[in-house]
Protein backbone atom coordinates (compact mmCIF):
# COMPACT_ATOMS: atom_id res chain seq x y z
CA UNK A 1 0.00 0.00 0.00
CA UNK A 2 1.42 3.37 -0.85
CA UNK A 3 2.19 5.58 2.29
CA UNK A 4 -0.10 8.65 3.07
CA UNK A 5 1.43 12.14 2.61
CA UNK A 6 1.73 13.20 6.17
CA UNK A 7 3.97 16.65 7.00
CA UNK A 8 6.26 17.31 9.61
CA UNK A 9 3.31 18.40 12.48
CA UNK A 10 1.54 15.38 11.76
CA UNK A 11 -1.08 16.66 9.25
CA UNK A 12 -2.36 14.13 6.83
CA UNK A 13 -2.38 16.00 3.61
CA UNK A 14 -5.85 14.80 1.36
CA UNK A 15 -6.75 18.29 0.36
CA UNK A 16 -5.15 19.88 -3.26
CA UNK A 17 -6.05 23.20 -4.73
CA UNK A 18 -5.16 23.38 -8.22
CA UNK A 19 -4.95 26.53 -10.34
CA UNK A 20 -5.48 25.45 -13.80
CA UNK A 21 -4.46 29.07 -15.27
CA UNK A 22 -3.00 32.89 -14.22
CA UNK A 23 -5.67 34.62 -16.51
CA UNK A 24 -8.88 35.65 -15.83
CA UNK A 25 -11.76 37.95 -17.28
CA UNK A 26 -12.40 39.93 -14.21
CA UNK A 27 -9.36 42.30 -12.88
CA UNK A 28 -10.88 42.44 -9.06
CA UNK A 29 -8.92 45.58 -7.28
CA UNK A 30 -8.01 43.01 -4.45
CA UNK A 31 -6.63 40.75 -6.47
CA UNK A 32 -4.90 41.51 -9.71
CA UNK A 33 -3.34 45.03 -11.52
CA UNK A 34 -5.40 46.33 -14.34
CA UNK A 35 -2.54 46.23 -16.10
CA UNK A 36 -1.42 42.07 -16.09
CA UNK A 37 1.34 40.36 -17.93
CA UNK A 38 0.50 36.83 -18.14
CA UNK A 39 2.54 33.86 -18.08
CA UNK A 40 3.79 32.41 -21.62
CA UNK A 41 2.24 29.26 -22.85
CA UNK A 42 5.09 26.88 -22.59
CA UNK A 43 5.50 28.15 -19.14
CA UNK A 44 2.09 26.45 -18.37
CA UNK A 45 1.19 22.54 -17.42
CA UNK A 46 -0.33 21.23 -20.59
CA UNK A 47 -4.71 19.25 -20.13
CA UNK A 48 -2.15 16.05 -20.09
CA UNK A 49 0.15 16.90 -17.73
CA UNK A 50 -2.49 18.67 -14.92
CA UNK A 51 -4.45 15.30 -15.28
CA UNK A 52 -0.83 13.04 -14.69
CA UNK A 53 0.03 15.48 -11.66
CA UNK A 54 -3.57 15.44 -9.93
CA UNK A 55 -3.54 11.64 -10.89
CA UNK A 56 -0.37 11.01 -9.03
CA UNK A 57 -1.90 13.15 -5.60
CA UNK A 58 -4.95 11.33 -5.92
CA UNK A 59 -2.49 7.99 -5.85
CA UNK A 60 -0.67 9.84 -2.46
CA UNK A 61 -4.31 9.79 -0.77
CA UNK A 62 -5.55 13.32 -2.24
CA UNK A 63 -9.38 13.06 -1.46
CA UNK A 64 -10.86 16.59 -2.40
CA UNK A 65 -9.56 18.26 -5.86
CA UNK A 66 -10.74 22.08 -5.58
CA UNK A 67 -10.00 23.89 -9.19
CA UNK A 68 -9.43 27.36 -9.30
CA UNK A 69 -6.97 29.88 -10.86
CA UNK A 70 -6.96 32.94 -11.86
CA UNK A 71 -10.52 32.18 -13.62
CA UNK A 72 -10.73 28.12 -14.33
CA UNK A 73 -13.21 28.49 -16.53
CA UNK A 74 -11.49 30.27 -18.96
CA UNK A 75 -8.76 27.83 -19.48
CA UNK A 76 -9.83 26.94 -23.11
CA UNK A 77 -10.62 23.27 -23.16
CA UNK A 78 -10.79 22.88 -19.64
CA UNK A 79 -13.53 20.62 -19.36
CA UNK A 80 -11.11 17.81 -21.04
CA UNK A 81 -9.52 18.04 -17.47
CA UNK A 82 -12.70 17.90 -15.34
CA UNK A 83 -13.83 15.08 -17.62
CA UNK A 84 -10.43 13.43 -16.86
CA UNK A 85 -11.42 13.21 -13.14
CA UNK A 86 -14.09 11.74 -13.34
CA UNK A 87 -12.68 8.09 -13.48
CA UNK A 88 -10.99 8.76 -10.02
CA UNK A 89 -14.58 9.91 -8.53
CA UNK A 90 -15.90 6.71 -10.28
CA UNK A 91 -13.29 4.79 -8.60
CA UNK A 92 -13.93 6.03 -5.27
CA UNK A 93 -10.39 7.72 -4.83
CA UNK A 94 -11.30 11.12 -5.25
CA UNK A 95 -14.10 11.71 -3.23
CA UNK A 96 -14.62 15.73 -4.29
CA UNK A 97 -14.23 17.50 -7.28
CA UNK A 98 -14.83 21.15 -6.62
CA UNK A 99 -14.56 24.47 -8.51
CA UNK A 100 -13.84 28.09 -7.44
CA UNK A 101 -15.09 30.56 -10.25
CA UNK A 102 -15.96 33.92 -10.52
CA UNK A 103 -19.30 32.46 -12.32
CA UNK A 104 -18.77 34.40 -15.49
CA UNK A 105 -18.76 31.61 -17.42
CA UNK A 106 -21.33 29.21 -15.66
CA UNK A 107 -24.23 29.31 -18.09
CA UNK A 108 -22.22 27.77 -20.56
CA UNK A 109 -20.56 25.27 -18.23
CA UNK A 110 -22.48 24.85 -15.41
CA UNK A 111 -24.41 21.01 -17.24
CA UNK A 112 -21.17 19.89 -18.24
CA UNK A 113 -19.51 20.25 -14.35
CA UNK A 114 -22.65 18.30 -13.32
CA UNK A 115 -22.00 15.80 -15.66
CA UNK A 116 -18.04 15.06 -14.88
CA UNK A 117 -19.53 14.85 -11.47
CA UNK A 118 -19.02 18.70 -9.78
CA UNK A 119 -21.55 18.55 -6.60
CA UNK A 120 -20.57 21.87 -5.43
CA UNK A 121 -18.85 25.15 -6.12
CA UNK A 122 -17.74 28.52 -4.67
CA UNK A 123 -18.90 31.71 -6.24
CA UNK A 124 -17.12 34.69 -5.24
CA UNK A 125 -19.28 37.60 -5.53
CA UNK A 126 -18.78 41.05 -2.94
CA UNK A 127 -22.23 42.76 -4.44
CA UNK A 128 -25.44 42.86 -5.30
CA UNK A 129 -25.31 46.14 -7.09
CA UNK A 130 -24.58 46.13 -11.09
CA UNK A 131 -22.35 49.04 -10.56
CA UNK A 132 -20.65 48.91 -7.64
CA UNK A 133 -19.62 45.12 -9.17
CA UNK A 134 -18.38 46.60 -12.28
CA UNK A 135 -16.22 49.25 -10.07
CA UNK A 136 -14.89 45.80 -8.19
CA UNK A 137 -14.31 43.86 -11.05
CA UNK A 138 -13.42 46.32 -12.98
CA UNK A 139 -14.29 43.97 -16.05
CA UNK A 140 -16.99 42.14 -14.51
CA UNK A 141 -21.03 42.27 -15.47
CA UNK A 142 -23.27 41.08 -12.45
CA UNK A 143 -26.17 40.19 -14.54
CA UNK A 144 -23.74 37.35 -16.17
CA UNK A 145 -22.85 36.04 -13.13
CA UNK A 146 -26.29 35.75 -11.96
CA UNK A 147 -27.23 34.01 -14.77
CA UNK A 148 -24.16 31.78 -14.56
CA UNK A 149 -25.74 31.08 -10.60
CA UNK A 150 -29.35 30.25 -11.58
CA UNK A 151 -27.10 27.43 -14.35
CA UNK A 152 -25.70 26.04 -11.51
CA UNK A 153 -28.71 25.31 -9.61
CA UNK A 154 -31.04 24.51 -12.40
CA UNK A 155 -28.09 21.67 -13.04
CA UNK A 156 -28.09 20.54 -9.78
CA UNK A 157 -24.77 22.09 -7.91
CA UNK A 158 -24.99 23.28 -4.66
CA UNK A 159 -24.08 26.83 -4.68
CA UNK A 160 -21.60 28.63 -2.31
CA UNK A 161 -21.18 32.41 -2.61
CA UNK A 162 -17.74 33.12 -1.12
CA UNK A 163 -17.97 37.41 -0.75
CA UNK A 164 -14.78 39.26 0.46
CA UNK A 165 -15.61 41.92 3.34
CA UNK A 166 -14.26 44.88 1.85
CA UNK A 167 -14.69 48.11 4.36
CA UNK A 168 -16.86 50.98 2.82
CA UNK A 169 -17.68 48.89 0.15
CA UNK A 170 -20.31 45.90 1.06
CA UNK A 171 -20.60 46.71 4.79
CA UNK A 172 -24.12 48.06 4.16
CA UNK A 173 -24.85 45.50 1.91
CA UNK A 174 -24.63 42.64 5.04
CA UNK A 175 -27.66 41.61 5.59
CA UNK A 176 -29.03 42.27 1.48
CA UNK A 177 -26.55 39.67 0.83
CA UNK A 178 -27.39 37.10 3.64
CA UNK A 179 -31.13 37.83 3.24
CA UNK A 180 -30.26 36.67 -1.01
CA UNK A 181 -28.15 33.50 0.22
CA UNK A 182 -31.32 32.50 2.46
CA UNK A 183 -34.00 33.07 -0.56
CA UNK A 184 -31.91 30.99 -2.71
CA UNK A 185 -31.01 27.98 -0.53
CA UNK A 186 -27.01 29.08 -1.09
CA UNK A 187 -24.57 29.02 1.71
CA UNK A 188 -22.12 32.15 2.25
CA UNK A 189 -19.18 32.65 3.58
CA UNK A 190 -16.94 35.99 3.97
CA UNK A 191 -13.30 36.30 3.60
CA UNK A 192 -10.79 38.35 5.22
CA UNK A 193 -8.91 40.54 2.80
CA UNK A 194 -5.08 39.19 2.85
CA UNK A 195 -2.13 40.55 1.76
CA UNK A 196 -1.44 39.08 -1.46
CA UNK A 197 0.31 40.89 -4.49
CA UNK A 198 1.39 44.79 -4.53
CA UNK A 199 -1.38 46.69 -4.48
CA UNK A 200 0.19 49.38 -2.10
CA UNK A 201 -0.47 48.92 1.98
CA UNK A 202 -2.40 52.22 2.77
CA UNK A 203 -5.26 50.96 0.48
CA UNK A 204 -5.42 47.31 1.95
CA UNK A 205 -5.36 48.40 5.30
CA UNK A 206 -7.98 50.97 4.49
CA UNK A 207 -10.31 48.00 2.98
CA UNK A 208 -9.80 45.73 6.09
CA UNK A 209 -12.78 45.14 7.43
CA UNK A 210 -12.27 42.51 10.69
CA UNK A 211 -15.13 39.46 10.37
CA UNK A 212 -15.35 39.68 14.60
CA UNK A 213 -16.58 43.60 13.28
CA UNK A 214 -18.64 41.71 11.36
CA UNK A 215 -20.16 39.02 13.29
CA UNK A 216 -20.96 41.85 15.75
CA UNK A 217 -23.33 43.37 12.84
CA UNK A 218 -24.66 40.30 11.72
CA UNK A 219 -26.11 39.40 15.90
CA UNK A 220 -27.73 43.26 15.85
CA UNK A 221 -30.05 41.06 13.39
CA UNK A 222 -29.96 37.61 13.74
CA UNK A 223 -29.18 34.88 16.97
CA UNK A 224 -25.60 33.93 15.44
CA UNK A 225 -25.02 30.57 16.97
CA UNK A 226 -21.17 29.04 16.92
CA UNK A 227 -21.48 25.40 15.32
CA UNK A 228 -18.44 23.04 15.52
CA UNK A 229 -18.36 22.10 11.85
CA UNK A 230 -14.92 22.24 10.33
CA UNK A 231 -13.57 21.63 7.16
CA UNK A 232 -9.62 21.30 7.81
CA UNK A 233 -9.24 24.71 6.26
CA UNK A 234 -9.62 28.25 7.56
CA UNK A 235 -13.35 28.37 7.25
CA UNK A 236 -15.23 28.28 10.59
CA UNK A 237 -19.10 28.36 10.58
CA UNK A 238 -21.78 30.12 12.82
CA UNK A 239 -25.98 28.97 12.56
CA UNK A 240 -28.22 31.58 12.38
CA UNK A 241 -31.17 30.68 14.39
CA UNK A 242 -33.89 32.26 12.62
CA UNK A 243 -33.37 31.24 9.28
CA UNK A 244 -31.01 28.35 10.27
CA UNK A 245 -28.35 29.43 7.64
CA UNK A 246 -25.22 28.51 7.83
CA UNK A 247 -22.56 31.30 7.57
CA UNK A 248 -18.95 31.07 7.15
CA UNK A 249 -16.07 32.76 7.99
CA UNK A 250 -12.50 32.94 6.80
CA UNK A 251 -10.48 34.79 8.85
CA UNK A 252 -6.79 34.04 8.20
CA UNK A 253 -5.67 37.36 9.71
CA UNK A 254 -7.14 37.50 12.77
CA UNK A 255 -7.50 34.25 13.35
CA UNK A 256 -4.83 31.20 13.33
CA UNK A 257 -6.19 28.18 11.55
CA UNK A 258 -2.79 26.55 10.30
CA UNK A 259 -2.98 23.68 13.23
CA UNK A 260 -5.52 21.67 11.13
CA UNK A 261 -4.08 22.27 7.75
CA UNK A 262 -4.91 19.33 5.30
CA UNK A 263 -3.89 21.15 2.03
CA UNK A 264 -1.53 22.03 -0.66
CA UNK A 265 -1.27 24.29 -3.28
CA UNK A 266 -0.74 23.71 -7.25
CA UNK A 267 0.12 26.49 -9.62
CA UNK A 268 -0.68 26.22 -13.04
CA UNK A 269 3.21 26.03 -14.02
CA UNK A 270 3.67 23.15 -11.66
CA UNK A 271 5.02 24.85 -8.58
CA UNK A 272 3.70 23.64 -5.12
CA UNK A 273 3.30 25.99 -2.59
CA UNK A 274 3.52 24.05 1.18
CA UNK A 275 1.48 27.17 2.79
CA UNK A 276 -0.60 29.75 1.39
CA UNK A 277 1.05 32.36 3.70
CA UNK A 278 4.91 31.30 2.92
CA UNK A 279 7.43 31.64 0.14
CA UNK A 280 8.33 28.41 0.03
CA UNK A 281 8.03 26.36 -2.92
CA UNK A 282 8.20 23.03 -4.97
CA UNK A 283 9.23 22.87 -8.80
CA UNK A 284 7.11 19.59 -9.61
CA UNK A 285 6.82 20.54 -13.13
CA UNK A 286 11.32 19.48 -13.77
CA UNK A 287 10.05 16.16 -12.28
CA UNK A 288 7.11 15.38 -14.10
CA UNK A 289 8.16 16.44 -17.33
CA UNK A 290 11.86 14.96 -17.18
CA UNK A 291 10.43 11.76 -16.58
CA UNK A 292 7.44 11.32 -18.75
CA UNK A 293 7.70 7.14 -18.70
CA UNK A 294 7.73 6.98 -14.93
CA UNK A 295 6.06 8.49 -12.10
CA UNK A 296 8.88 8.05 -9.37
CA UNK A 297 10.89 11.36 -9.52
CA UNK A 298 7.51 13.37 -9.42
CA UNK A 299 6.31 11.22 -6.05
CA UNK A 300 9.65 11.59 -4.49
CA UNK A 301 9.76 15.78 -5.17
CA UNK A 302 6.09 15.50 -3.63
CA UNK A 303 6.99 13.88 -0.52
CA UNK A 304 10.18 15.88 0.07
CA UNK A 305 8.03 18.91 -0.64
CA UNK A 306 5.38 17.55 2.38
CA UNK A 307 8.50 17.10 4.38
CA UNK A 308 9.25 20.99 4.44
CA UNK A 309 5.37 21.87 5.05
CA UNK A 310 5.59 24.52 6.71
CA UNK A 311 3.79 25.09 10.87
CA UNK A 312 1.86 28.15 9.91
CA UNK A 313 1.96 31.64 8.11
CA UNK A 314 2.56 34.80 9.64
CA UNK A 315 0.36 37.14 8.20
CA UNK A 316 -0.15 40.35 11.29
CA UNK A 317 -2.03 43.62 10.98
CA UNK A 318 -1.93 44.19 14.32
CA UNK A 319 0.13 46.75 14.29
CA UNK A 320 -0.46 48.67 11.44
CA UNK A 321 1.53 48.06 8.78
CA UNK A 322 1.26 44.67 7.22
CA UNK A 323 4.13 41.82 8.38
CA UNK A 324 4.02 38.16 6.62
CA UNK A 325 3.05 40.33 3.08
CA UNK A 326 3.62 37.70 0.25
CA UNK A 327 5.06 39.18 -3.09
CA UNK A 328 2.87 37.25 -5.43
CA UNK A 329 -0.96 37.95 -6.16
CA UNK A 330 -4.03 35.50 -4.91
CA UNK A 331 -4.68 34.46 -8.64
CA UNK A 332 -1.25 33.18 -8.82
CA UNK A 333 -2.13 30.16 -6.13
CA UNK A 334 -5.79 30.88 -6.53
CA UNK A 335 -7.08 31.37 -3.08
N1 LIG B 1 -11.40 33.59 -10.19
C1 LIG B 1 -11.96 32.71 -9.23
C2 LIG B 1 -12.81 33.45 -8.24
O1 LIG B 1 -12.73 34.67 -8.19
O2 LIG B 1 -13.54 32.78 -7.52
C3 LIG B 1 -10.96 31.82 -8.52
C4 LIG B 1 -9.66 32.46 -8.09
S1 LIG B 1 -9.79 33.76 -6.89
C5 LIG B 1 -8.09 34.19 -6.67
C6 LIG B 1 -10.21 32.85 -5.42
C7 LIG B 1 -10.76 33.66 -4.27
O3 LIG B 1 -9.76 34.51 -3.77
C8 LIG B 1 -11.94 34.56 -4.62
O4 LIG B 1 -13.02 34.27 -3.75
C9 LIG B 1 -11.43 35.95 -4.35
O5 LIG B 1 -12.43 36.79 -3.87
C10 LIG B 1 -10.37 35.69 -3.32
N2 LIG B 1 -9.33 36.72 -3.25
C11 LIG B 1 -8.59 37.25 -4.24
N3 LIG B 1 -7.71 38.17 -3.77
C12 LIG B 1 -7.90 38.20 -2.42
C13 LIG B 1 -7.30 38.93 -1.35
N4 LIG B 1 -6.33 39.79 -1.56
N5 LIG B 1 -7.76 38.69 -0.09
C14 LIG B 1 -8.74 37.79 0.14
N6 LIG B 1 -9.35 37.08 -0.82
C15 LIG B 1 -8.94 37.28 -2.08
FE1 LIG C 1 -10.14 37.01 -11.31
FE2 LIG C 1 -10.97 35.69 -9.16
FE3 LIG C 1 -8.88 37.40 -9.00
FE4 LIG C 1 -11.30 38.36 -9.36
S1 LIG C 1 -10.61 37.22 -7.58
S2 LIG C 1 -9.45 38.94 -10.53
S3 LIG C 1 -12.26 36.83 -10.59
S4 LIG C 1 -8.95 35.54 -10.14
Amino acid sequence: MTVPLIDPFQRAITYLRVSVTDRCDFRCVYCMAENMTFLPKKELLTLEELDRMCSTFIGLGVEKLRITGGEPLVRREIMTFFNGMTRHLEAGTLKELTVTTNGSQLERFADQLYAAGVRRINISLDTLDEQKFADITRWGRLPQVLRGIDAAQRAGIRVKINTVALKGFNEDELFDLVAWCDSRDMDLTFIEVMPMGDIGNEQRLGQYWKLSDLRERLAENYTVLDIPERTGGPARYVKLLETGQKIGFITPLTHNFCESCNRVRLTCTGELFMCLGQEDVADLRGPLRNSPKSDEPLVDAIRAAIDRKPKGHDFDYSRQSIEGQMSRHMSHTGG
